[in-house]
């Protein structure tokens, strides 16, 4: 059976089936499939991906690492970039033809304490894309118009998808720790999120030391800005960091191994932030004494809202931000998640559709 989707203005459009990887089962390879195309509810878009980036949480999702689970069969992907091809009822503000992204704030409920005052990141009603609603690994998605990323005209439709998670994560996480200009803050955890996380920081006037386990990964945040580089396999990185600034103002933790999130708190100076961005299953160790006696905050901080959005976009769009992408295919998506797990990606890998 085809399904035909029509538009005011715009030209029949059909299509019955779309392409996509799906988890069918945690810890199982993804399967790529054909799937029904979904037809755009009450003001929802139909979105034709040309790209989506591949985050870390992806792979929690497919592993199903987090005590919230998705309900497999799903799609994962919330890096999304694409063309609007056919709106549901009730859209007076997109058009088909417009750029737009999903992102992880599939949707929220707009009228709760969290909507209203401006943390609709915390909305308990929120659905996220690639773990509660299909996401971007498949030729087409659903997106929510009130949520829907609008993307900036000129952007780069491989090199723009990393900020759609990656690039609004970090943006908010930074801001999260209150670091002003001229102050220092430490990045640890240089991979899709800490590399954009480096430059983010340096674009927002602070002094980045960078924390990783990988020499390649600390080569490339000094390329980017970085003035200070640690691997934590072979230095007491608090230690040093310490010794070299008297520590830190603010500490952003994008790593993927709960080792991390306990040395960060030894990175930090008296009265500092350290801020929780990535998300591993697990636990570490924390000396209370220390906390309390060196007045610490630690915060997690999770993507961002609305206008975080539309300002990590600005940055972009200024070309004060540039991913480091590898381009793949969608058939390519259980190798890619094979090499993340080892620590094997360089910045981010992005699926091109194209
Ligand atoms: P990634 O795989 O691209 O990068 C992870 C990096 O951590 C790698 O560079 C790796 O070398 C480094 N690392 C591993 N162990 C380390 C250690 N002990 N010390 C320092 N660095 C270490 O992953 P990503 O896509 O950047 O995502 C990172 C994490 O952030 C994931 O857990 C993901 O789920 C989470 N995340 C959270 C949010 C949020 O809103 N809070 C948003 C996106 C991603
Ligand atoms: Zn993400
Ligand atoms: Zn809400």
């Amino acid at each position: 059976m085809t399904s035909t989707l029509e538009t005011a203005g715009a030209p029949a459009w059909s299509v019955d089936t779309m392409k996509a990887a799906v988890v069918t089962e945690f810890g199982a390879p993804l399967e790529i499939s054909e799937l029904p195309l979904p037809a755009p509810g009450h003001r929802e878009a139909l979105v034709k991906l040309e790209t989506s980036g591949v985050c870390h949480t992806d792979l929690h999702a497919a592993q199903g690492d987090w005590p919230v689970k998705p309900q497999p069969p799903f799609v994962p992907g919330h890096e999304g970039y694409g063309t609007v091809v056919a709106l549901g009822p009730g859209v007076d503000d997109l058009e088909v033809g417009d750029k737009v992204g999903n992102a992880w704030l599939w949707s929220a409920c707009g009228r709760c304490e969290y909507c209203r005052t401006g943390w609709e990141t915390l909305c308990e009603k929120q659905q996220n894309g690639g773990y509660t609603v299909n996401g971007s690994f498949g030729t087409y998605m659903l997106v929510n118009v009130d949520y829907a990323v609008r993307i900036p005209d000129g952007a780069d439709p491989v090199e723009v998808a990393p900020i759609l998670c990656a690039g609004v994560t970090v943006y908010k996480g930074l801001k999260e720790t209150e670091t002003r200009p001229g102050q220092w803050v430490a990045i640890s955890g240089i991979g899709g999120l800490g590399h954009v996380a480096v430059q983010y920081a340096r674009a927002m006037g602070m002094r980045v030391l960078a924390v990783d386990i990988d020499d390649a990964k600390l080569a490339l945040a000094t390329r980017l800005g970085a003035e200070i580089a640690l691997n934590a396999r072979t230095t007491d990185v608090a230690a040093e960091a310490h010794r070299a600034t008297g520590g830190m103002h603010g500490v952003l933790v994008t790593a993927v191994h709960p080792q991390a999130f306990g040395q960060a708190i030894g990175l930090a100076r008296r009265g500092g932030t350290i801020v929780f961005n990535g998300l591993p299953a697990g636990e570490f160790p924390a000396s209370i004494f220390d906390i309390v006696l060196n007045r610490l905050t630690i915060r997690g901080s999770i993507v961002g809202t609305r206008q975080d959005m539309v300002e990590a976009l600005d940055f972009y769009a200024r070309g004060l931000i540039k991913p480091m992408v590898t381009t793949a295919k969608l058939e390519d998506i259980n190798d890619i998640f094979h090499r993340m797990e080892r620590g094997q990606i360089d910045g981010r890998m992005v699926i091109d559709y194209r």
